[in-house]
C-alpha cells in the first residue's frame, strides 16, 4: 500500500475534494472514517462527503474539555446529516487526570495533556482504520505546508486524506455561505481556529489566526497531523 500511495501521492494534487473523497470511499469502504474537530474546515469536508456517501464514518476525539458550542454543533451535525458520530474518550476522566498529573495539567506541560487526551485516544481509533481523512489546510501551519492529497501517515502507520488540503480559508468560507453548512458561532466571536477551552482564546485583529491555541507557549500543533517525508514512503 506504501508503494502505491507514493505513486498517488502526485496523481491527486489535480484531484477535487470529490473525487478523493470517491476514491477514499472506494478503496477503503468501511474502514475509513473522517476525523473532525468541527471547525469551518471540518464542516466543510463533511457537507461534502454527506453528498457522496449517505452513513459515512465520523469520529472526533472529545477531550471533554470542549466548547459547549461546539458540543452543541455535533448534535447539529448528527440531525443534518444523519451520522452517529463516533465520540473518542480519553482513557483517564478530567477528574482522573488531575489526581494522577495535578491540577490544570495544560497549563504546566499542554504536550502531555495532549498525548493523554488527543494523540493516545487518536492512536487507539487509527488501529480500526486503514485510513483517515483529516481537513487540515497546508496554509495553516508550517507543519501542515507540506501535506498531500493522498499520503502515507508514518506516525499512525495507515493511509491519510486530506481533500482539501490546497483550499484557502476564503474557499472555506465562500463554500460555508453558498451551501448554507452550519458552523461554529464561535467562529464569528473571533475564534478562527477552536480546541479545548482550556486552551483557546479568541484572536485580535490581525493577529496569526492560531494565535488563539496554547496562547503563551511556542506549541502550534497538538501533535496529530506530523507529515512524512516522501522519503520514508518507500522505505
Ligand atoms: S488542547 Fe489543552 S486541554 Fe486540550 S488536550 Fe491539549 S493541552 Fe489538554
Amino acid at each position: 500500500m506504501k508503494e502505491k500511495i507514493a505513486e498517488l501521492q502526485f496523481i491527486a494534487e489535480t484531484w477535487s475534494p470529490e473525487r478523493v473523497l470517491e476514491w477514499a470511499f472506494d478503496t477503503f469502504g468501511n474502514r475509513v472514517a473522517i476525523s473532525s474537530a468541527f471547525g469551518a474546515e471540518g464542516m466543510v469536508l463533511i457537507d461534502i462527503a454527506s453528498q457522496l456517501r449517505p452513513g459515512f464514518r465520523l469520529f472526533t476525539l472529545d477531550t471533554g474539555f470542549l466548547f459547549p458550542e461546539t458540543y452543541s454543533l455535533m448534535r447539529r451535525v448528527e440531525q443534518r446529516y444523519g451520522v452517529a458520530i463516533e465520540r473518542v474518550q480519553p482513557l483517564l476522566s478530567p477528574a482522573e487526570q488531575e489526581r494522577s498529573h495535578g491540577a490544570a495539567l495544560w497549563q504546566r506541560d499542554p504536550d502531555s495533556c495532549c498525548d493523554l487526551r488527543k494523540i493516545e485516544p487518536l492512536r487507539r481509533k487509527l488501529q480500526d482504520l486503514d485510513e483517515w481523512i483529516t481537513s487540515i489546510r497546508r496554509d495553516q501551519t508550517e507543519a501542515r505546508a507540506g501535506a498531500n492529497k493522498i499520503e502515507w501517515d508514518g506516525k499512525f502507520n495507515l493511509v491519510k486524506i486530506n481533500p482539501i488540503v490546497d483550499w484557502t480559508s476564503e474557499q472555506v468560507w465562500r463554500y460555508i455561505q453558498s451551501h448554507h453548512v452550519p458552523y461554529n458561532p464561535l467562529h464569528d466571536r473571533a475564534y478562527p481556529s477552536i480546541g479545548c477551552t482550556h486552551c483557546t482564546r479568541a484572536v485580535a485583529p490581525g493577529e496569526d489566526p492560531r494565535a488563539g491555541r496554547w496562547a503563551g507557549f511556542a506549541k502550534k500543533e497538538c501533535g496529530l497531523h506530523l507529515i512524512q517525508p516522501l522519503s520514508d514512503l518507500t522505505a
